[in-house]
């Protein structure tokens, strides 16, 4: 009988646990709209609205990668907070968007904010507040908490000023939106190019690594980046092949559409939105 009771009253708290757990989870989303969690030790990923940002932990301080927008400063500051409590010291930019690079007038009076010398163009001439103090062209490091943080230009893709952040010692990288969980936007007005896209992405599968942050969505694997590779290629091959065959421009849209294809089912996705025009004329040029 006691045995049953004590089973029974370790049943009732499990349950009790579990409700707490569902009220106090559910308040959490309705209070905050990002949330944090592990990649890997030492690293941790903040999602919600906005690029994917790198939290890499170290024992002299904190290096983020990319900040979301202007205002998530403080809930970004107050996540950090809860795997560190030591500062923010760097953030690297993976590109210009102010998805990914919002919260740099809040950082750069505590931080050095990092970013490929054509992202602070892109920056200068979009009129984006909060340019970075430091650049680089083809590849830089940060040195922190005798931890290295390396920063490559791969080349171009997503736009013309794409840093891929490679952990050596975690085998993981941070692609910024060269990675998209959905479908990519190739942003042909910032220097963006889907045969580049290509080759960056075989300069990005060339580091080892095993696991890999996307600009945008879930945790990928090494498989999940060659697919993305695999995918932006054969959507190219596709939109040749129907040019070949006469397509018009106004019915690029429609005809891209390819069940094997996932990025062009993604109707509202920025891919055939805004991709798909300077996509037609890209493919074309090739052809001529
Ligand atoms: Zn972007």
């Amino acid at each position: 009988m006691k045995k049953k009771i004590a089973e029974l009253n370790k049943k009732l708290f499990l349950y009790l646990s579990l409700v707490g757990l569902v009220v106090s989870s559910s308040f959490a989303i309705a209070q905050n709209r990002l949330a944090i969690e592990e990649v890997k030790d030492g690293l941790h990923m903040i999602t919600g609205p906005g690029g994917n940002i790198g939290v890499r932990v170290t024992s002299e301080g904190v290096i983020l990668i990319d900040d979301k927008f202007p205002q998530d400063f403080d809930e970004i500051q107050s996540l950090v907070a809860t795997v560190s409590n030591l500062p923010v010291r760097y953030v690297v930019n993976t590109h210009h968007h102010g998805d990914h690079s919002g919260s740099n007038p809040g950082f750069l009076p505590i931080a050095e904010v990092i970013a490929h010398k054509n992202a602070r163009e892109n920056m200068i001439r979009g009129n984006q507040d909060g340019l970075p103090r430091v650049v680089y062209s083809n590849e830089t490091s940060v040195f922190l908490g005798g931890i290295e943080v390396q920063v490559f230009h791969l080349g171009r893709g997503h736009t013309n000023g794409d840093s891929v952040v490679y952990f050596p010692d975690l085998k993981t990288v941070h692609g910024g939106d060269l990675l998209h969980g959905i479908a990519p936007f190739i942003d042909y007005g910032n220097g963006g190019t889907s045969r580049g896209w290509v080759g960056t992405m075989n300069n990005i599968l060339s580091l080892d690594f095993d696991t890999a942050i996307p600009g945008h969505g879930a945790i990928m694997n090494r498989r999940d980046v060659l697919n993305f590779r695999n995918q932006m290629e054969a959507v190219r091959h596709r939109m040749a092949n129907l040019i070949r065959n006469g397509l018009d421009a106004v019915d690029a849209p429609e005809e891209i559409r390819d069940g094997n294809l996932s990025w062009t089912q993604a109707e509202n996705g920025l891919f055939m939105q805004r991709s798909i025009p300077g996509f037609y004329e890209e493919i074309s040029a090739e052809l001529d």
